[in-house]
């Protein structure tokens, strides 16, 4: 402690004065003393002068010391305090520091070590007091501060619950929306197909060449409209979770075959040639057929609309565990890996513009995931731009009859986190074009 310390002494007693400074001038310690006799100049000099310890007498003339220590700290003077006492004042001064004296010394033991002793002492523990007091305080204010931050953020985590559960209604009242408009759309698309159908028999009478050929396309639009407002229907139940499977023992084959058949003069119409593969050791499987059906007939019908020439394959094959394998491939414009995600999201399409040349409603491959989830199976896709693309699907070849959908906010849920761990890219080119070597592979 080599600064000069700046010290008061409070003592009614000339002579016990006197004492403290001989002593305190023999101490060594660099220091400017002042000296008062009672409890009132002691607060005055206090409160004008910054000292850096004060010795007060246990008995003043004026007031009592625990007075004093108690007013010094309502005034916030907050300076290492020493009491002086006198023989059996001790258990007194214990007390007072217990209201805030650092320390006391006997008058009896005053002397220039012990009072260098006490100094120090004094000084060292109030300073660290102090620290520990502004240590305390910065973490009283750091704790209030983490209180704020918490309350901040639970009205947040509050306000986002409610939006989310605003969210969910909407979303709740847009499937119910869709369920019921395609629903009641479904009876009179039904009845102008049932009527041109009724109109094209030879045996209801005879129409001229124009006459049939305007019925035809009323009957050809009203399936094609009745195909859309199906597919809005399946997936508003999707993403109710109210599309349930009806699983039976089914020829796989057969299945595709007759898909493949059925879409044949689609392909035809722009001269693709259509392939089937089969390398089934038993084609039987337990599933639902119709919905098997309508995953092929998306997959086809998807895999002829982009593509403008060339040949589109169908291939089924056993694979270990029990499972198949069903791949849609074709020679068309292929998609982008960006896209890859993208496609797989309800009515999200690669090109959204309104002058988009191929139609649809962007509902099929969202549909298409969720059977195949329902299916406990997966879907991937490779794809390259401007070379063609691969849909496989991977399926048990049983699936449980308690199979149901999970709503579909819950399912995009699960495929996004399915999205981010199994997307991957690969580097095997498909077989039915073994220039390319650069088709992006999809994991769903
Ligand atoms: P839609 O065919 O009604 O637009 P889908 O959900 O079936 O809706 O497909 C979403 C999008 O994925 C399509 O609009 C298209 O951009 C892309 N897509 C799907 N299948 C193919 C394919 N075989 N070749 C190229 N693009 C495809």
């Amino acid at each position: 402690m080599d600064e000069k310390l700046k010290i008061l002494v409070v003592d009614d007693d000339e002579v016990e004065r006197m004492a403290i400074r001989r002593a305190l001038d023999n101490s060594g310690v660099r220091m400017e003393l002042s000296e008062v006799n009672n409890g009132h100049s002691a607060i005055s000099a206090l409160r004008n002068n910054k000292f850096d310890c004060a010795f007060i007498d246990y008995r003043l003339p004026d007031q009592d010391t625990l007075t004093l220590i108690k007013t010094l700290y309502s005034l916030n003077i907050k300076i290492p305090l020493v009491v002086l006492t006198s023989q059996g004042d001790e258990q007194v001064a214990v007390e007072l520091m217990k209201v805030g004296a650092v320390d006391y010394l006997s008058k009896s033991r005053v002397s220039a070590e012990t009072l260098a002793q006490v100094l120090r002492h004094a000084i060292r523990v109030h300073r660290a007091e102090m620290q520990a007091a502004i240590a305390y305080q910065q973490l009283r204010e750091s704790h209030e501060q983490l209180i704020r931050k918490n309350q901040e953020l639970e009205r947040q985590r509050q306000q986002i619950q409610i939006q989310n559960l605003k969210l969910l209604e909407a979303s709740r009242l847009k499937s119910q929306f869709l369920a019921t408009m395609s629903h009641e759309l479904r009876t009179p698309m039904n009845a102008i197909i049932g009527f041109s159908q009724i109109l094209l028999r030879p045996k209801f009478g005879s129409l001229t060449g124009q006459q049939t050929d305007m019925v035809e396309r009323i009957l050809n639009n009203g399936k094609h409209l009745l195909m859309l407002v199906n597919e809005v229907l399946d997936f508003s139940r999707l993403e109710e979770g109210q599309l349930e499977l009806k699983p039976e023992l089914v020829d796989l084959a057969k299945i595709i075959n007759t898909v493949v058949g059925e879409m044949s003069s689609l392909a035809e119409a722009k001269k693709l040639s259509l392939i089937i593969n089969f390398n089934l050791q038993n084609p039987l499987i337990v599933n639902d057929p119709s919905r098997i059906k309508q995953i092929l007939i998306n997959l086809l019908s998807n895999a002829i609309k982009f593509t403008e020439s060339g040949s589109i394959w169908v291939e089924a094959k056993d694979l270990p565990g029990n499972r198949v394998a069903i791949a849609v491939k074709d020679t068309g414009i292929g998609i982008a890996s960006k896209d890859f995600k993208h496609i797989f999201e309800a009515f999200r399409q690669v090109d959204q513009s309104i002058t988009r040349k191929y139609p649809g409603t962007g509902l099929g491959l969202a549909i298409i995931e969720s059977l195949v989830q329902m299916m406990n199976g997966k879907i991937f896709l490779e794809s390259e731009l401007g070379v063609g693309s691969i849909f496989t699907i991977e399926l048990p070849k049983q699936i449980s009859s308690s199979n149901s959908s999970v709503p579909k906010s819950s399912v995009q849920m699960e495929n996004q986190q399915m999205i981010n761990s199994t997307q991957r890219l690969h580097q095997s080119p498909p077989k039915s074009n073994q220039s390319s070597n650069k088709y992006q592979k999809l994991k769903r």
